[in-house]
């Protein structure tokens, strides 16, 4: 069985999303790489600009980029609503705990896919 979420924190202050899974497990994203990692058919495409202005500096004047909410898509996602606008994303849960960046995840992902 697959883990899911028991809890889904947005922490504003450092800017990370957190996600406490059932098997005990817990993952931080930041922002900006949850949106940079958006799975949906338009940053699919447009992919590398998308990580031109997501690398950059914040542009003045713009909102930081942060979720301005997130809401459960069923049982087995999560959709999150940027402040940039952009809400079509998708992040199924078996797609958030593959990209969690902890030491142990990126360890595991090494041994199955080694490059
Ligand atoms: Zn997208
Ligand atoms: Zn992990």
């Amino acid at each position: 069985m697959s883990p899911t979420p028991k809890k889904i924190k947005l922490a504003a202050g450092n800017s990370t999303l957190a996600i406490h899974w059932s098997d005990g497990h817990e993952s931080a994203y930041s922002y900006r790489f949850l949106r940079g990692k958006c799975p949906c058919a338009t940053c699919g495409e447009s992919a590398p600009l998308q990580d031109q202005v997501l690398g950059g500096l914040p542009i003045l004047g713009q909102k930081p980029l942060q979720p301005e909410r997130a809401e459960l898509v069923g049982r087995y996602a999560v959709q999150i609503y940027w402040s940039d606008g952009h809400s079509s994303g998708i992040y199924t849960f078996q797609y958030l705990r593959g990209l969690c960046p902890c030491a142990d995840c990126t360890a595991a992902r090494e041994v199955e896919n080694p490059a």
